[in-house]
């Protein structure tokens, strides 16, 4: 089992993706979203993104982001906040942001100790970051 799933499985819940307000999306996450959707950048930002000044943010339609419906629609062009929630780097040294990310997500394993947590999340962490040097 790897660090990552001692620590966390999603239960695909959709709590996170749930709100009136969605994360926002950087220049890379545009353009990964407009390849993954096949559209025009014109058609999708009509139909998906809120522009405000140069903040670029999903829709939300009934309360939840537009691309969820029983799970991520976007899933392979989705933002890349979406791809790394719940396992923050924030979570490695605050006790606080644990308590509240934990709470709201299921997925976080609650049987392990935040000193374990912290462990395999840094592991899993420094993994991830490794590979993707090599890409
Ligand atoms: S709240 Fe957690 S378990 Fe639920 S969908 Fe989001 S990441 Fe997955
Ligand atoms: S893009 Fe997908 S994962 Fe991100 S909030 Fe929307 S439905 Fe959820």
């Amino acid at each position: 089992m790897s660090s990552k799933d001692n620590i966390f499985t999603c239960t695909q819940c959709g709590f996170c993706c749930h709100g009136e307000t969605t994360v926002s999306l950087d220049s890379s996450d545009q353009d990964r979203m407009i390849s993954a959707l096949r559209m025009e950048r014109s058609e999708v930002s009509k139909k998906y993104w809120m522009i405000t000044n140069s903040t670029v943010q999903m829709k939300t339609v009934h309360g939840h982001c537009i691309f969820y419906d029983e799970g991520c629609t976007v899933y392979t062009g989705r933002p890349w906040r979406c791809a790394q929630w719940p396992l923050v780097p924030a979570l490695l040294h605050d006790p606080a942001s644990f308590t509240a990310i934990s709470a709201s997500c299921p997925g976080i394993n609650k049987t392990v100790s935040y000193d374990s947590f912290r462990r395999l999340l840094q592991a899993y962490l420094d993994k991830k970051k490794e590979e993707d040097s090599e890409i």
